[in-house]
């Protein structure tokens, strides 16, 4: 895990200072957050799509979009992964894949039952939680859920049990929500959250069941609590933000509204065509940085279209350097050559 310290603007290498002549209606800065983009949760689950499409070949059956992200899911397709909600929608003997955000109980089963061969590209931070619930769940625990309703994870997570797990939005969620009992409760969290907002939230459960138990390590991951960060320190810096991001991915529409909440105007952008011009008009510093699911491609296209109005120099924040990385399944690892280890092949030990 990183730590969150020491986010001061830098200036990049080979940038230089606007020239003479900008006007202030042109944007003459671009400030990049650091850090931003790909989490080593996405990065894996990818992957995972990657090396089945290559070792199995087309099709690659996913359960939910891999990651939220209009590009990859798209890139994917093109390689010959297909998207399903329903596993009633996969032939039998596929091969299939369970999306980052995780699934519940029964979709597990359902996919056992059907006989498919599975990898799992779960977030192993999700399947903490996952974890968590399970173990809790036997000491007699029920759960609060602080998460978004319909969200893919929330509902992997709350999958998790029959029933016992209640879900709260938002502050006023905490009063409504009515366990069978107090004395063994428990707070679970969506891994994408506003960190201020599931603070705000936890604060309130807490006041109202003083002998909750939180989780010894915040569920918010490293990789929403370090963007969540770097935004706190960007806005103040610029006169707009941009997030890259789809419209489905929760921690790109959190950064968003971090900046916004700040009081810097912000907008999230798909891809470098949703830019709009007059967003920049006045502007003269812009804050770019992705969420978690966008890949630094779609910001290299923001920053030549922001560069095009009228930006000339590109600095970037310090930031700290995000180097976890998460194993791949069984199955999916390579040797030292570059080919896919089997199931039962004894250098799998070596290299896991
Ligand atoms: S955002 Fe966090 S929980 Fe989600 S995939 Fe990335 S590391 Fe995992």
């Amino acid at each position: 895990m990183t730590s969150t310290s020491h986010l001061s603007p830098a200036t990049l290498p080979g940038t230089s200072a606007a020239p003479s002549g900008i006007t202030a209606r042109q944007p003459h800065e671009i400030v990049l957050a650091e850090p931003r983009g790909f989490c080593a949760g996405v990065d894996r689950a990818i992957e995972i799509v990657e090396r089945a499409l290559t070792k199995f070949g087309a099709p690659i059956y996913v359960r939910h979009e891999i990651v939220h992200n209009t590009y990859v899911v798209n890139d994917l397709k093109e390689k010959g992964a297909i998207f399903i909600e329903e596993l009633s929608d996969v032939p039998p003997g596929a091969t299939l894949v369970f999306s980052a955000h995780g699934v519940s109980k029964a979709i597990q089963l359902e996919a056992e039952r059907r006989g498919f061969q599975v990898f799992d590209a779960t977030c192993p931070l999700v399947t903490k939680v996952h974890v968590e619930v399970a173990k809790l769940h036997k000491e007699g625990f029920e759960f609060i859920m602080i998460g978004h309703k319909g969200h893919p994870e929330v509902e992997g997570t709350m999958g998790q049990l029959d029933s016992g797990i209640h879900l709260v939005e938002d502050v006023a969620d905490v009063a409504r929500i009515s366990p069978l009992q107090t004395e063994r409760l428990a707070v679970v969290t969506q891994t994408t959250l506003s960190v201020d907002d599931a603070a705000e939230i936890t604060a309130a459960v807490k006041t109202r069941f003083p002998s909750v138990r939180s989780p010894k390590l915040q569920d918010i991951c490293y990789a929403t609590q370090n963007r969540q960060d770097a935004i706190k320190v960007l806005s103040p810096q610029v006169d707009i933000v941009i997030v890259v991001g789809s419209p489905t991915s929760s921690n790109s529409n959190r950064l968003r509204e971090l900046a916004a909440k700040l009081g810097t105007e912000a907008y999230m952008v798909d891809d470098a065509s949703e830019l709009q011009e007059a967003w920049f008009e006045g502007k003269s510093r812009v804050g770019l940085t992705a969420g978690a699911s966008a890949p630094e491609v779609l910001v290299r296209q923001v920053i030549d279209r922001i560069k095009a109005l009228g930006a000339v120099s590109v600095r970037k924040m310090e930031g700290i350097e995000e180097t976890i990385k998460f194993p791949l399944p069984k199955g999916l690892k390579l040797d030292a050559f570059g080919h896919t280890l089997e199931m039962g092949d004894s250098r799998l030990h070596q290299a896991t």
